[in-house]
């Protein structure tokens, strides 16, 4: 790419969905602020649930369309956050999505688990070599959650970081999105008390939550509450996975979930931040609040 905006944010995640779930509101921010916003996805999600009735057929035991209806999902969803650059890793189709964790789906040679990590990764190095990102957000080292295609994201991510910096661009800084866990409680004590007119079949747990950290461990809280209304536009627009109602959503366990429009991010790479008072930044880019501008 030629003319790259000032700053720069790669996002690497493993389905369509993820990354409006975890980093909705930072992506439209800082869209929204002229940086360039790159996501790569690296399946098409092809092994998900489908929620409404009138598109079962979509599934993977069925016409196994889900895959490419979630590419349509996936650019409105990014319409809604004001992002033009995403891609699939190595092209659409190109890894199929593993299944959740012990499925016979996992052994399958064209997944994401099975996936060449020198491979996959250097797509990824492609990726950062072209559009020079300063910052890059992807899951923990469990994916989250222990999803095989999260886990394997995280891998790639943090292996497609070391080719591109012997290939000529280090990423400044390396973020692993997570949830404080004060956060995820005061969550789902709004949830408890949100009434009776609550529309999912139950409410989910703290540690159904991917990523929840103790709260020490965040390192950038980025608030996009002015953005929160593009998060969940974007949310609906993956209409086969996600149902949203109001500040809460379920996927398709239709256990309810608060969702959150401050994202957090736990630094795991790079230049150490300098400390604030508040011992977190607010920026993925520059130092804490009070710090430099
Ligand atoms: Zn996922």
């Amino acid at each position: 790419m030629t003319d790259l905006p000032a700053r720069r944010l790669l996002l690497v995640h493993a389905h369509p969905d993820d990354e409006t779930i975890n980093n909705g509101v930072t992506m439209a921010k800082y869209a929204a602020e002229g940086a360039l916003v790159t996501l790569v996805t690296c399946t098409l999600g092809e092994e998900g649930e489908v929620i409404p009735p009138e598109l079962a057929q979509l599934a993977a035991d069925r016409d196994d369309t889900l895959g490419e209806h979630r590419i349509g999902e996936l650019a409105s969803a990014m319409a809604e956050l004001g992002v033009t650059d995403h891609r699939f890793l190595g092209g659409a189709g190109r890894y199929r999505d593993s299944g959740m964790m012990g499925l016979v789906q996992n052994e399958e040679p064209d997944c994401f688990w099975q996936a060449d990590l020198d491979e996959a990764a250097g797509h990824l190095a492609e990726v950062i070599l072209d559009t020079r990102p300063q910052a890059l957000v992807t899951y923990d080292s469990n994916g989250g959650y222990g999803h095989p295609d999260h886990i394997q994201a995280h891998r790639v991510a943090l292996r497609g970081y070391e080719l591109a910096a012997g290939q000529g661009h280090r990423v400044a800084r390396v973020y692993e999105t997570c949830t404080p866990r004060s956060v995820v409680e005061a969550g789902f004590r709004r949830l408890a008390e949100a009434g009776k007119d609550f529309p999912f079949g139950g409410i989910a747990a703290v540690d159904d939550v991917p990523g929840v950290v103790d709260d020490d461990q965040v390192t950038v809280a980025v608030d996009g509450t002015a953005y929160a209304d593009r998060k969940t536009a974007a949310m609906r627009a993956h209409a086969t996975q996600i149902v949203v109602d109001g500040p809460f959503f379920a996927l398709s366990d239709d256990l309810g979930q608060p969702y959150f429009s401050t994202e957090y991010y736990r630094q795991v790479r790079g230049a150490e931040l300098p400390s604030s008072a508040s011992g977190r930044g607010d920026d993925l880019f520059d130092p804490p609040s009070g710090g430099a501008a």
